[in-house]
């Protein structure tokens, strides 16, 4: 292995913005960096990024600008890989495959956990980077980074200790499943959880033996960039990963249609999943995994301790600004609790989810507008803000928007049924267990819900009939990787995690041995 902490070898130093934001491991001296930058702007603003193509950093011609969105000002150039560089791209991961499908699951596994130990090694750059790339908290990037060093130890374990499925047909033959790699990955990420939700896709794709064209997105690729140097550190053999930076249309659109990729794994919005399934429908032996988006309701009975549902209900609702898929934004509470958790939920709010400090600022112009519009909607359907207000339209030292709680909303409107993806939470009512059921069910995404009750048989009840993949039961957020992840109707087809990533990334024959 190279040097542990510091890029080392023509590879890197070819791209002078890794050498940089390598150096910049501390949110000061990054903030410096982006500082002596600015100052010295020759027209193209900050680091330069580079694809990461065959285990070598390759330059693109066009870039897009990537915005820190606490402050506004641009700090990177991330590059537009064209259709060409995808090719070349996907051609190197395919050659690639044909060594890395024959490793044993030991090797891969010791990849993996070099991986995760340099992640580990250099765990305040990454935090440091995506906070500044991405909006969040400090505080939530480290959080973020030790769930992305968890994907890599996760799965360098899980691929040691496989089994297979046996049949007998009476004293005629035995039959067994045999799984393989099954080829090159198209790997598409959002702009939320960058580096966790990457990685997510990136470690079980190397476990299982595939190898991959990943993409992160546009708005947020800086922790990308920097896994790519990890990824060389570790010495996975050239080509087994590749990552390319761009667009949707250009770049991701590119990578998911190509003939040379044998599955996709997707995470983000719905409408690009609907995209990707059209653009993949004569391809019909692609695997596809769509992680798509949610409008999660959280449920809160009558007979909760108040506190602690109000914690709860909160911090599902704000953590990261709101920008998590699994965000409880539609809250309904049981009647005769109802005055008193709002009360309790405004204060709760205001006193703990605070702009700059648990708050922090959302990803980008685009999105600061859409979560505006969303808000002079509720404004002018009469709705009641109960706390936060519309941001400016021209906000002029970063994209801040107070946590917004909104009650009196119509189940009709499309602040209750459509994901809004930003600090916004509506509180209605309900009385019975048959109305909370019904109202969590309506909507047409199901991704997560979380259901607060004491009560041992509403849990099962209730739980049951909610229709999410993930119900989270006095609790949001707690993780075990082997669980199927993933979402019911419009939020998504086909689960990830332990042995449903196996799915994903295998292919099974079954062999059938006479007696
Ligand atoms: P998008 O669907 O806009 O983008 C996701 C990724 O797809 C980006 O890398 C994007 O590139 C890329 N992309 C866009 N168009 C295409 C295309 N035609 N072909 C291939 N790739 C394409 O989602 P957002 O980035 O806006 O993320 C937010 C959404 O993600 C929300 O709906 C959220 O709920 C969902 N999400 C779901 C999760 C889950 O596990 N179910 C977890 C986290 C988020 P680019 O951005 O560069 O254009």
């Amino acid at each position: 292995m190279g040097s542990v902490n510091t890029p080392s070898g023509s590879s890197s130093t070819s791209c002078p913005a890794l050498r940089d934001a390598w150096a910049a491991n501390t949110l000061e001296k990054a903030e410096a960096l982006i500082k002596a930058n600015s100052a010295s702007s020759t027209g193209t603003a900050g680091l330069v990024m580079h694809n990461f193509v065959g285990g070598s950093y390759v330059p693109s011609e066009n870039h897009i600008d990537s915005v820190n969105p606490k402050t506004g000002q641009v700090f990177a150039q991330v590059p537009v890989a064209s259709a060409d560089q995808v090719e070349q791209a996907l051609q190197t991961a395919t050659q690639a495959f044909k060594t890395w499908k024959k490793t044993t699951a030991a090797a891969r596994s010791a990849y993996l956990r070099r991986v995760a130990q340099l992640i580990q090694d250099n765990h305040e750059l990454f935090a440091v980077w995506e906070s500044i790339d991405q909006g969040k908290t400090l505080a939530r990037a480290r959080v973020e980074v030790d769930r992305a060093i968890s994907n890599f130890n996760y799965f360098s374990t899980f691929i040691l200790h496989q089994s297979t499925s046996a049949r007998m047909i009476d004293n005629v033959a035995l039959t067994y499943e045999h799984r393989s790699p099954a080829g090159v990955f198209a790997l598409i990420s959002p702009w939320n959880m960058p580096l966790y939700l990457l990685t997510w896709k990136i470690a079980p794709c190397l476990a299982f033996g595939c190898t991959a064209v990943a993409k992160p997105s546009e708005v947020t690729s800086m922790s990308a960039f920097l896994l790519a140097e990890v990824l060389r550190l570790a010495e996975i053999p050239a080509g087994v990963i590749n990552i390319v930076f761009g667009d949707g249309p250009t770049t991701g659109s590119a990578l998911v249609r190509s003939p040379l990729v044998h599955g996709v794994s997707f995470t983000g919005g719905t409408a690009t999943g609907i995209r990707i399934r059209r653009d993949t429908a004569d391809q019909i032996y692609k695997h596809l995994s769509l992680e798509l988006g949610g409008k999660n309701p959280t449920l809160v009975f009558d007979d909760v301790d108040l506190d602690k549902a109000v914690e709860t209900a909160a911090t599902a609702a704000f953590e990261n600004q709101g920008e998590i898929c699994l965000c409880g934004s539609r809250v309904y509470v049981q009647s005769g609790i109802y005055d008193e958790f709002v009360s309790r939920f405004e204060k709760f709010v205001r006193d703990n989810f605070k702009c700059g400090e648990r708050v922090g600022a959302v990803v980008s112009s685009p999105h600061y507008a859409k979560i505006r519009s969303y808000l002079e909607l509720a404004e002018q359907e009469k709705a009641t803000f109960v706390t936060g207000s519309i941001p400016p339209a021209d906000p002029k030292n970063g994209l801040w928007i107070d946590p917004v709680v909104l009650t009196g909303v119509s189940t009709k409107s499309a602040v209750m049924r459509e994901e809004i993806f930003g600090p916004v939470v509506t509180i209605a009512k309900f009385d019975t267990e048959e109305e909370a059921i019904e109202l969590a069910n309506d909507n047409p995404n199901g991704l997560a819900a979380v259901l607060l009750t004491k009560d041992a048989a509403r849990i099962r009840r209730v739980g049951e009939q909610i229709e999410a993949g993930l119900v989270w039961v006095n609790c949001w957020l707690v993780r075990e990787l082997g669980t199927p992840f993933g979402g019911m109707k419009n939020s998504g087809t086909g689960r990830e995690g332990g042995e449903y990533s196996r799915e994903v990334f295998t292919v099974v024959r079954t062999l059938h041995i006479p007696m």
